[in-house]
This record gives structure tokens, C-alpha cells and sequence, in this order.
């Protein structure tokens, strides 16, 4: 029988739920107990594909091919278990199934309301598959008071009745503000955001109080007193030096002991929590350090590269280097006065992102050739790839090589793909049709040529399995042309047709890869090709 824990959120946004579950997680997982974490975002877009990383941030794919949102990511990172379409769901995509099966006919004669066919489609999608896990923790996305989350937080207020007593669990993440005029920390908005989820039914077990400052113990006992929980289920939650010192520090202030009491569990295994002390050391005691500029179009915002910034930093822990990340505006390089050799020469590796859309490719092209001309360590990630592939077509003559994407072109060298093999059978695509959801999505398999750099890099595999999202292709056309300028393709879909990875053996580390691989990287387990590319600008480092 799973337990499940409910965690909300109150008084503002941006209090970090999602870390905070992917840290309750991690701790439970050290106990031994096996975990999920899933989450409940209340907007109505059907997944967050089509929203803008300013909106949203990054879009996190799943294995499966789900378009999610990027605490998935977190969730991934901390526990390693891969998450699954099953593990978010939107009103949006709630809304759209309950239509559907009105359309057809379903409900014959009944009307159709949020309490119980809502309610019911959301506490559906949270029992789902759980019967082999221990604990499966929810994230309710937004602020207690939202009127979107409602039938949310109604939700749980029945799944909460309708369980077993202490199957269920209510986390309240809150803000204690410091008010410097007063030199005092204050309750009030914990003690408001609590009789708000109060009046919707659910009464908090514990609460973590996020704050800038030490919570004193009399201010813990007034929260406890004010908020009907018990005093030692107050847990200050202080900004922690590192995301990756959340599941240490949570550990000591009595969070994972606090929520298995409330369980009535009293014989948990003491946590095994090696892998965080490992991790936490690698972050904190470096033993050099190394500067990489990621040439792209979404720099003001960081969270919109959350896993690109979190695998470099893990390419960092496994080779004990601290990784500065220089966010560069590819559209610098395209104006007169944008000085490319200043800005990219003292680094130690450059890496193009993924991306959407024209703007900025050209001074990404310019980037990619600054690295191959300079022999600087170059890592092309999706749309960075194939840039560099548009900039390899250029070099061998065909000057007017470019992406569909950007427009109608007579050097194709990346197209649309109408046509590809899934594990559910030929995909079909048209020019034009339908944006959300459509791209190649999730874990595709690629075979690496034998004596490639790549396999090397991957600890000698002839296959592998990454995560893809994208709508174009490099055009297996070129190939032989490519090749020729010493672009060579050393991974490729197993039906040959098309290109995975691309990689310069004359370079001291070129590599395209037309998947994400940001999003398979975790602390305890750098992926491999960030791995490569920290330790080829290490190399770097010591020559400039
Ligand atoms: N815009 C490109 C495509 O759709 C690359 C996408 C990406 O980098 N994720 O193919």
C-alpha cells in the first residue's frame, strides 16, 4: 500500500516545493523506501510544449516522450527514477480527456461538474500505478488561494477522507518573512496561508518554513500553536549554498524523521546518505576550475537551460572542477560592434544549446566556427548541432546552407522529418500541422560507429538511448559532403536515415548530438558526454 504526501505551497510562488519534494524524496529513497513524485499544474495549456521558456522555463521530456514541467527534472535528479507521462498532469489535459468522453457519450444523462468529474479525474491520475511504491509524493503547482488549483486541493481533501488514516500526509511549504524595520521574523503569513488550506479541508502535518534567517524556537512554538501542528513538524527551511545541500540540510532539521512520525512509522532503516555527502563534497571542495561560455537565445532567463546548467555542473563534481557558465546572447555576434574573439576567447569550451526559431543562429554559426578554427572544445546540443552542421556545409561550399526552420532554402542541410520510426510504429508529420505535441519526443535509440570518439566517451557502447525533442533533422544527404570537411557522423538512428551525433576527430573535443542529453545527467551520475566535454576544457584550461 503507497502512502502519499500532498505538498503545497503558500504565501508566494517561487519557495522551491519542487526541490523541497525532490529532497523529502531523496531521503526517503536513502531509508530504503521506494519512491514517485508526481505533479499537479494547475494551467490549462495540455502540457507545456507550446508555452515560451520565459513563461514556463525549460520543458523537461520524459523517456516516454511527455512534455513536462521542469521540476521533473528536479524529481529526476535527486531520486533517479525515471519520470514518466504519468507523473504530470495539467487542467488542461484533464479537461481535454473529461470532454472527450463527453463528446462520446459517457456520461449519458449526467451534467458534467468539476465536483465529482474533475475531482475524480485528478485523484484517478494520483492513484495511478503506485501499488508497488512505498511513497508517492505530489506537488500541487501555484499558491494556496489560486482560484486554478481548487479542484486540486479539493481533490486531495477527498483522497485524504477516503484513504486510510495514516496513508495520507499534508507538507505546507511557507515563507517567514524578515521584516529589517522591526529586526523580527514574522509568522502572520504562515498563520493566513494555513487558515486558507484550513478552509479548503486539509489540515497541514508539517510545515516547512522557508526563511533568510534562523527560525528561534519561540517563533517555532507560535507557528505550532497558531497552526494546529505539532512544534517539532515546524522545519525551518533556510536558502541553502547549493540546490545540491537541500537533502543534507532537510535531513538534519528533522524532515524525513518528522514526516515518517506523522505516518506512524517507527522503524525506518537510518538513512544511507553517502551519496549526498559525496555529492555535496565534490560541489564544495573543487580542486580547480574552468569557464564555459553557452552561446544561446534565452540567457536572461536561467531556468530556461535548468538541466543544461545542472549537467555542467555535474561534468564539474565528476571531475572535480568548479564549471562557471558564461551566458552569451548568440544574437551579440550577428551586430557590427559584437566582438566574437573577445568574448570567446577566454574560455575553455563553448556549448550551443538547443533552441527554436532564426533569431541568433547565425552568430551561433559564428560561434561554432570560432571553436573549430581555434580548436576549442565545442559541444553542439539539438539545434546547436545542427548549426554546426550548417556551418561544416558552409565551409565546404555550399554557401547558401541553412535550416527549413528559418525558411524556404535550396541548401537544405537540416529539413523537417515527415517520417520516423517509434516504438509505436511509423510517425507521420506535415509542414504546417499541429505544434503541440507533435515533435520527435522522448528516447529514441542510436548506434555509435565502433571507433568513434563518442563510443569512447560512452565507456566503449555501440548503442544508445537518449532523449530527444525536435522537429528538424540534419539531412542525411549531405553526409558524404560533410564528411568529406572532416564532420564525421559517428551516431546514427538504426535505420541510418538519421543523424544522431557528429563529432570533428581532427579537434580536440567537437561534438553534435542531436538529443538532449542534460536531461539523463544526475550528481551522483554525470552523464557521460558532460563528463567528456568538463574534462577537454580542463585540458583547455591549462593550454591558455
Ligand atoms: N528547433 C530545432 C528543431 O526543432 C531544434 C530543437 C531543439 O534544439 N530542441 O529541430
Amino acid at each position: 500500500m503507497a502512502r502519499f504526501i500532498f505538498i503545497t505551497g503558500g504565501v508566494v510562488s517561487s519557495l522551491g516545493k519542487g526541490l523541497m519534494a525532490a529532497s523529502l524524496a531523496a531521503l526517503l529513497q536513502a531509508r530504503g523506501y521506494k519512491v514517485r513524485i508526481r505533479k499537479f499544474d494547475p494551467y490549462l495549456n495540455v502540457d507545456p510544449g507550446t508555452m515560451s521558456p520565459y513563461q514556463h522555463g525549460e520543458v523537461y521530456v520524459t523517456d516516454d516522450g511527455a512534455e513536462t514541467d521542469l521540476d521533473l527534472g528536479h524529481y529526476e535528479r535527486f531520486t533517479g527514477v525515471s519520470a514518466r507521462q504519468s507523473d504530470n498532469v495539467t487542467s488542461g489535459r484533464i479537461y481535454q480527456q473529461i470532454i472527450a468522453r463527453e463528446r462520446r457519450g459517457d456520461y449519458l444523462g449526467a451534467t458534467v461538474q468539476v465536483i465529482p468529474h474533475v475531482t475524480d479525474a485528478i485523484k484517478e491520475f494520483a492513484l495511478a500505478d503506485t501499488d508497488d511504491l512505498d511513497f508517492v509524493l505530489c506537488e500541487i503547482g501555484g499558491t494556496v488561494g489560486d482560484i486554478e488549483s481548487l479542484p486540486f486541493m479539493e481533490a486531495i481533501r477527498q483522497l485524504r477522507n477516503e484513504l486510510e488514516p495514516l496513508q495520507t500526509l499534508s507538507v505546507h511549504v511557507t515563507l517567514v518573512p524578515y521584516i529589517a524595520a522591526a529586526g523580527e521574523l514574522k509568522t502572520k503569513p504562515t498563520q493566513h496561508s494555513v487558515r486558507e488550506l484550513a478552509g479548503l479541508g486539509i489540515k497541514p502535518d508539517i510545515l516547512l518554513c522557508r526563511s533568510e534567517h534562523p527560525i528561534p524556537a519561540g517563533e517555532r512554538k507560535k507557528i505550532a500553536q497558531f497552526c494546529n501542528v505539532r512544534a517539532e513538524a515546524v522545519i525551518p527551511a533556510l536558502d541553502a549554498p547549493s540546490i545540491y545541500s537541500v537533502p543534507l540540510q532537510y535531513h538534519q532539521e528533522g524532515l524525513d524523521t518528522q514526516v515518517l512520525r506523522s505516518f506512524g512509522i517507527t522503524d525506518a532503516a537510518e538513512p544511507d546518505l553517502s551519496r549526498w555527502e559525496d555529492v555535496t563534497d565534490r560541489y564544495f571542495h573543487p580542486e580547480g576550475e574552468v569557464t564555459i561560455g553557452v552561446v544561446g537565445k534565452y540567457v536572461g532567463l536561467q531556468d530556461a537551460y535548468k538541466s543544461l546548467n545542472e549537467a555542467l555542473v555535474h561534468g564539474g563534481m565528476a571531475n572535480r572542477v568548479k564549471v562557471n557558465i558564461r551566458w552569451i546572447d548568440a544574437e551579440v555576434f550577428e551586430q557590427d560592434d559584437g566582438d566574437i574573439t573577445s568574448q570567446l576567447e577566454p574560455l575553455h569550451a563553448i556549448l550551443v544549446p538547443g533552441g527554436f526559431g532564426e533569431r541568433g543562429s547565425e552568430g551561433k554559426i559564428a560561434s561554432v566556427r570560432f571553436a573549430r578554427e581555434r580548436g576549442v572544445p565545442f559541444f553542439g546540443i539539438c539545434l546547436g548541432m545542427q548549426m554546426a552542421c550548417i556551418e561544416a556545409a558552409r565551409e565546404a561550399g555550399h554557401a547558401g546552407a541553412s535550416s527549413t526552420e528559418f525558411g524556404a532554402t535550396d541548401e537544405p542541410v537540416v529539413g523537417i522529418i515527415t517520417e520516423w520510426m517509434s516504438k509505436e510504429g511509423l510517425q507521420q508529420r506535415e509542414a504546417g500541422g499541429d505544434l503541440g505535441g507533435t515533435m520527435r519526443l522522448g528516447a529514441y535509440p542510436a548506434k555509435l560507429a565502433g571507433n568513434s570518439h563518442v563510443s569512447a566517451v560512452y565507456h566503449g557502447a555501440t548503442e544508445i538511448s537518449e532523449r530527444h525533442r525536435h522537429r528538424y533533422e540534419v539531412n542525411v544527404a549531405y553526409r558524404e559532403a560533410l564528411e568529406k570537411g572532416g564532420l564525421v557522423f559517428s551516431g546514427m538512428s538504426p535505420d541510418g536515415l538519421l543523424p544522431e551525433i557528429v563529432e570533428r576527430p581532427d579537434h580536440p573535443w567537437f561534438v553534435g548530438v542531436q538529443f538532449h542529453p542534460e536531461l539523463k545527467s544526475r550528481p551522483f551520475d554525470p552523464h557521460p558526454l558532460f563528463d567528456g566535454f568538463i574534462a577537454a576544457a580542463v585540458r583547455q584550461s591549462r593550454l591558455v
